[in-house]
């Protein structure tokens, strides 16, 4: 059975007793409860949730570290494969070449898929606080046929601070006019945050008792704060 540690975020070993990342007890077996729930009428619970342990969550982590996996399976060996069939195929290219040619650039894909493999491993959970928001509007110069076009766009800047102090930050940006952002609108200066890498919604808050809507982690859609699975793609919540 697949555990995350439940303050850093780390992915443990079966047998493990603390984290091997922040050295925090290990719990027994994957939790799926909630976390210390504060039953506010109107708003959700305190506190960060325990449901990255959830089996639906678990699940859903491993199935798109597999599916990258068999993508970069059928992709890396494509132009290999591609050069020496043309080379059979065709009389102006020559078989020598086209094993150099097409298995440097399968070779170059190779790299690449284990460079971004690398990053997202080295890419760790934490936490922290939301210590400024900002919106810039900014243009660029863009070339368009035969003449310079100036390009409106919007970037929303959330600053953070860690608990280890290291500060970061989180860019959305959109054409002007175009903006949806995710985080800017849902993320307070002064909230409390946990950061996911490994979700496709990044940020979980710990107050929740303010909130009426809650985002899913999984499919990023905002749901009522009361509900306890997404309305959207039915996993359950981190509430
Ligand atoms: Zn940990
Ligand atoms: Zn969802």
């Amino acid at each position: 059975m697949c555990r995350f540690c439940s303050q850093c975020g780390e992915q443990l070993q079966d047998k493990v007793k603390f984290c091997p990342s922040c050295g925090n007890a290990a719990s027994e077996k994957p939790t799926t409860g909630t976390a210390d729930t504060v039953d506010f009428t109107t708003g959700g619970s305190i506190g960060f949730s325990n449901r990255i342990n959830a089996p639906e969550i678990v699940e859903h982590i491993k199935k798109s570290k597999r599916s990258a996996r068999g993508c970069a399976f059928v992709v890396v060996p494509l132009p290999f494969i591609i050069y020496v069939i043309v080379s059979f195929v065709s009389d102006e290219v020559k078989t020598a070449d086209a094993l150099v040619f097409g298995g440097g650039i399968s070779v170059a894909f190779l790299l690449f898929y284990l460079l971004s493999c690398f990053i997202s491993n080295a890419k760790r959970s934490w936490d922290g606080v939301v210590t400024d928001k900002r919106i810039y509007n900014k243009t660029k110069q863009v070339r368009d046929d035969d003449r310079w076009d100036t390009e409106h766009y919007t970037e929303y800047v959330i600053t953070f601070r860690t608990d280890s102090g290291k500060k970061t930050r989180s860019v959305e940006r959109f054409d002007r006019g175009r903006d949806d952002p995710e985080y800017y609108p849902y993320l307070g200066i002064g909230d409390r945050v946990r950061y996911y890498p490994q979700l496709s919604y990044q940020y979980e808050k710990y107050d929740k008792s303010h909130d009426s809507k809650i985002p899913c982690m999984l499919c990023k859609t905002f749901n009522d704060i009361h509900n306890d699975k997404c309305e959207s793609c039915n996993t359950p919540l981190f509430k």
